[in-house]
């Protein structure tokens, strides 16, 4: 089976996208999980807030381009089972030479495709920039799910009809009509004012348990995390932003049924998968993340 591409979107600046989607996949590195992070924001939060450098070159953008094989900008983390492919300013002006290139809604899918097939990732989540550019369409016309952060505030739920509709549009057009929305997670949410719990009731409403149950907290960990250029796992494992994130890692999961799957015919504790493991971990002095 194809490698799940799930791309992390909302065209709202700020709500918690690259927040979700280093940490999502930092805590399925603990569900043994193994995680390919695509940075596709030029901003490249998501590469720096791992502490990847950026470096020119290495970052997507060719590959989109067609000019070198995806895997030739694999790189790893310092975590084990954590790739990324960086971003870097460059991406910006690819949005540019994307749209002048044929098939352009189809660059990042088809840059992808040899990873998909070869089993070695879980999978591939996309960080996408606060906009439905060129970019983010590629992320979804590539991907086979769309997972929404959404901030606990107010005008939690206006925009959204926007890219709910988009995902219909990339879908009935026949663009992608495997797309489909992985669900919703709830961010920042404070527990202690009566809005974000009208905001999650109100989301509710309209999407039923397409949202997760987990909350993402706001949390002043969290928003220290990223300029250490470590997962809250790593940061703070104590902390509830940490506790959360592999709360949803694990209702991710869960819902998606994977562990079910992982388990049949190769148990992740088998001799082969462990030996693979040792194997990985000498040629490799990355870190465990903690459990
Ligand atoms: P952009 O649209 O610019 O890409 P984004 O949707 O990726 O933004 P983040 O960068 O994840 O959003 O978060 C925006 C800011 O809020 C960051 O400074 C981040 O550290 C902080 N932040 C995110 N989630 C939380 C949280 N649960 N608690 C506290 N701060 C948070
Ligand atoms: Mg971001």
């Amino acid at each position: 089976m194809a490698t799940p591409v799930i791309a992390i979107a909302n065209q709202k600046g700020g709500v918690g996208k690259t927040t979700t989607a280093i940490n999502l996949a930092a805590c399925l590195t603990v569900q043994r999980q193994n995680i390919l992070l695509i940075d596709l924001d030029p901003q490249a939060n998501a590469t720096s807030g791992l502490g990847v450098e950026k470096t020119p070159g290495q970052s997507i953008y060719k590959a989109l381009l067609g000019e070198v094989g995806v895997e030739n900008v694999i790189r790893p983390t310092t975590y084990k089972r954590l790739d990324i492919i960086a971003s870097e300013l460059d991406l910006a002006g690819a949005e540019v030479d994307i749209a002048r290139a044929d098939n352009y809604l189809h660059r990042l899918k088809e840059s992808l495709a040899p990873i998909l097939e070869q089993d070695r990732y879980d999978f591939i989540f996309v960080d996408c920039p606060p906009s439905l550019g060129i970019l983010t369409m590629n992320a979804l016309t590539a991907a086979e799910s769309l997972l929404i952060p959404l901030q606990c505030e107010y005008y939690a739920l206006e925009g959204l009809s926007v890219i709910i509709d988009l995902v219909e549009k990339l879908r009935t057009s026949g663009t992608n009509p495997q797309l489909h929305l992985e669900g919703i997670i709830m961010t920042m949410y404070d527990g202690r004012t009566n809005l974000s719990q009208a905001v999650v009731q109100d989301v509710y409403k309209h999407f039923g348990n397409r949202i997760y149950e987990t909350l993402i907290p706001r949390t002043i960990r969290l928003g220290e995390a990223p300029s250490f250029g470590k997962p809250i796992i790593d940061y703070d494992r104590q902390s509830v932003g940490a506790v959360a994130y592999l709360q949803l890692a694990k209702e991710f999961l869960q819902r998606r049924g994977s562990e079910e799957a992982r388990s049949f015919p190769f148990q992740s504790e088998s001799p082969i998968a462990e030996a693979a493991e040792a194997q990985a971990a000498q040629a490799e002095d990355r870190e465990e993340l903690p459990e």
